[in-house]
């Protein structure tokens, strides 16, 4: 199975005031990364499955990263709007 970065199928929804990172998830949807930048009070939501950061006052930037990009790289719900 091919794990290759691909364009999303959908449109790009707007961007929000402080976006750091935007992941495109495999199914399609993306992965908002929304914070203040390196300190502390970033956090990730994915607008396919609704999933989030569970503890978002505790996440920097550089931690939250990766988290965010793993639940893009598993994620497979597509966006319904
Ligand atoms: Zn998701």
């Amino acid at each position: 199975m091919s794990t290759a970065v691909r364009a999303s199928a959908f449109n790009e929804p707007e961007r929000p005031k402080n976006l750091q990172i935007r992941f495109t998830t495999i199914g399609g949807a993306f992965v908002d990364v929304i914070g203040l930048g390196e300190h502390r009070m970033n956090r990730w939501t994915c607008r396919g499955c609704k999933d989030s950061s569970r503890f978002p006052e505790e996440d920097y930037l550089a931690r939250i990263r990766e988290k965010a990009n793993d639940h893009a790289a598993a994620c497979r719900a597509i966006p319904l709007t």
